[in-house]
């Protein structure tokens, strides 16, 4: 019995719009805009706390309303395909209203504390940072999406969750793009999300996850919001960093690393640096001893990455993963190993797409 049941989620939930007029929270509001407040409220309580499948079950609106929704803004998304291969992930692609396919993934995973369903979302179409290791850079970089198409990604898999009666439990801003290059519509996205009348997801389940944008990493400490905040490393000196990861030539070591601190004296959270392990360029003892002292007593864990996909570039094996991770923890330095999803359908890390079908 797959965990997904795809094909009754299509017919029932995926309805392509016939009118390719796509429900946007900000469309309602205009459209409600003659109308008292408290309708407005209603129409927001029918999508995201009774995840109704058609205006017209929305029955605390008048017929009237009903009627405008459900020919203005319809609630159907507009989709390509929905592809599930390993039984815990499924990656979508959605279509924005002007025709940009943005892919955005679904993991589903047991933990200790129970069945977790994680979306990954995308905050631009395409990626300018253009990270070697990265397949969403090699496709180039088309707009940034606002915050509504951010949401709406989210709002994808909380309707296709609803008919196994699961929710979404966490995001990650981990999909294609640079979060922070998106600032305000990543972090207006994320209030919605955290919105108790709203998604009600809470900021802890959320992670935003950057190449490192040193004023933005400082900036996040000041919204009083309890996100997660997790930085792409990759690796502990300058030159090797900035061979990888462009960005590091603008923001080297030593600002990124002063703004984490800041972050880190600001909020009292814990910090994720993420680190793909790429074979016989960033994993070797020397390297994980030079991670160890970058990292001296600062407040973070590390998550190593399995490099994904195919090409020059490989993953090393097992056992120096092995070896790399234990001299991080004999400096005391907490690591955790990421599982990788979704491998099969390209949408593992780094390896998300966006096709532009104008
Ligand atoms: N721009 C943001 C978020 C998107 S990338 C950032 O850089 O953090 C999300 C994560 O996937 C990053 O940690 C990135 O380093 C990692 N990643 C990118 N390409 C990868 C690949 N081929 N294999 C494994 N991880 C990859």
């Amino acid at each position: 019995m797959p965990l997904f049941n795809i094909s009754a989620f299509l017919i029932v939930k995926l309805r392509k719009p016939v009118n390719n007029k796509l429900m946007d929270f900000e469309k309602i509001k205009t459209l409600l805009a003659g109308q008292p407040y408290y309708r407005y409220l209603q129409a927001q309580k029918a999508i995201y706390r009774d995840t109704v499948s058609s205006w017209q079950s929305a029955t605390a609106l008048p017929k009237k309303i009903r009627d405008l929704l459900e020919q203005e803004a319809p609630i159907e998304f507009d989709f390509e395909t929905v592809k599930s291969v390993d039984r815990s992930t499924l990656k979508a692609l959605l279509k924005m209203g002007d025709g940009l396919v943005v892919e955005t993934v679904l993991l589903r995973h047991t933990t200790r504390a129970g069945q977790r369903n994680t979306v990954c979302v995308s905050s631009q179409a395409g990626c300018p940072m253009g990270c070697i290791f990265c397949r969403t850079a090699k496709a180039g970089y088309e707009r940034n999406l606002t915050s509504s198409e951010i949401e709406g990604q989210v709002l994808f898999f909380k309707y296709f969750l609803k008919n196994s009666g699961a929710r979404v439990s966490n995001v990650v801003y981990m999909g294609m793009g640079e979060p922070f290059l998106n600032y305000s519509n990543v972090i207006s996205s994320i209030r919605v999300l955290n919105d108790r009348e709203k998604f009600d997801i809470g900021a802890r389940k959320i992670s935003v996850s950057t190449c490192g944008i040193p004023d933005k990493i400082e900036k996040l400490a000041s919204e009083n919001l309890q996100v997660n905040l997790a930085v792409s490393l990759n690796a502990a000196t300058d030159k090797l960093r900035s061979s990888l990861m462009p960005v590091n030539s603008k923001y080297p070591l030593k600002m990124l690393m002063d703004s984490v601190r800041k972050y880190i004296g600001k909020t009292n959270r814990r910090v994720m640096f993420e680190y793909i392990m790429i074979e016989g360029i960033n994993d070797g003892a020397q390297q994980a001893e030079e991670l160890a002292l970058l990292l001296k007593e600062i407040l973070c864990f590390v998550n190593l990455i399995p490099f994904n996909g195919t090409g020059k570039l490989k993953s090393p094996q097992e056992d120096v993963i092995k070896k790399f991770r234990s001299v991080l923890e004999k400096k005391g330095i907490a690591v955790t190993q990421r599982h990788s999803y979704g491998q099969d359908i390209s949408a593992a890390c780094g390896q998300l797409v966006y096709s532009n079908k104008k």
